[in-house]
């Protein structure tokens, strides 16, 4: 298969995604995922970068289809939000993600280990999705501050009162939210303005011209700033170089996640990081 540019992934090329056959193929064969147990999750850490201690983890979705290999979250959970499937893969990752954290915790002693999960719109706004948290939390004896929810701003576009309701259930129980890709939307500011948020998660379209262009440097400092005075915890995305990092410490961010310190990592290879304290 061909691999993404740095990446693990096979590409759907854009001849495969116009392609019905092929869709309707994907939908067959993601239905059969679950099933089949197809699905694992892969951990990156978000790290200090003065110390490169780690913080905490983002557990991410991996699929390995059969015949065609590795295929990446961004071609394949667009189609399961499609096919109304994302339900039963979020609750998968979150059941995965909280047995993978209990493991770390117990193992090294560190009860304030914390992970994140992301979590699409459909299953944040379901019904039972507050049961299922609490039930899960209970189940690997998981204090809710180490668990973080990843959403973006998609989730948004539900009526708001579906939202607040959600948001409010989920802070109420002591878990975190992060909003992710901040900055990329429309109406990040006023999200952040008007729902209990913990972490800010500064896109990776930021982090790249950190560096390189004046304008954009201005607005992550601002956004950081802001987390300051906001008492928001806030991570930049997609670090990849070590001036960026530097010029990220500058500024005060104090968490960053990219390739720079780790791809995300199997779990064997994220509790090897963890047993050697930290430095990948
Ligand atoms: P995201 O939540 O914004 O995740 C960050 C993505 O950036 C991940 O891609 C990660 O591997 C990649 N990344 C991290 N550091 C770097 C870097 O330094 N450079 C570059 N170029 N990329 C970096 P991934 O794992 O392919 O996931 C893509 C998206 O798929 C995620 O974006 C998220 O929206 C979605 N996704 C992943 N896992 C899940 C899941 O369990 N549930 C749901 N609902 N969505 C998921
Ligand atoms: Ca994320
Ligand atoms: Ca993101
Ligand atoms: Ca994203």
């Amino acid at each position: 298969a061909k691999r993404a540019g740095g990446g693990d992934y096979a590409i759907f090329d854009a001849t495969m995604h116009d392609d019905a056959v092929s869709q309707l193929t994907l939908q067959t064969d993601l239905r059969q995922a679950v099933e089949r147990g197809e699905f694992h999750l892969a951990y990156q850490p978000i790290v200090d970068p003065a110390s490169g201690a780690i913080q905490s983890f983002e557990a991410l979705l991996r699929w390995t289809h059969p015949v065609r290999g590795p295929i990446s979250p961004a071609d394949f959970v667009p189609v399961a939000e499609e096919i109304g499937l994302i339900r039963q893969i979020d609750r998968w990752v979150m059941h995965e993600a909280c047995a993978q954290l209990a493991q770390w915790q117990r193992r090294f002693d560190d009860p304030a280990l914390r992970l994140s999960i992301n979590v699409s719109a459909a299953g944040f706004v379901d019904r039972d999705f507050v049961t299922a948290l609490s039930d899960v939390l209970d189940e690997f004896g998981l204090r809710p501050q180490t668990l973080e929810l990843e959403i973006t701003e998609g989730i948004f576009l539900h009526p708001s009162a579906e939202i607040a309701g959600a948001i409010g259930a989920v802070r109420d129980m002591g878990v975190r939210i992060a909003l992710d890709d901040f900055g990329t939307g429309y109406s990040s500011l006023s999200y952040i303005n008007r729902y209990p948020i913990d972490t800010i998660k500064i896109d990776k379209s930021f982090i790249d011209g950190v560096g390189s262009n004046r304008e954009t440097r201005a607005i992550v400092e601002l956004i950081v700033k802001l987390g300051a005075t906001l008492d928001l915890n806030i991570i930049a995305e997609g670090v990849e170089t070590q001036a960026q990092t530097d010029i990220l410490m500058q500024i005060g961010c104090r968490a960053i996640q990219g390739y720079h310190f780790a791809k995300p990592l199997t779990p064997e290879d994220a509790t090897r990081v963890l047993a050697a304290g930290g430095a990948a």
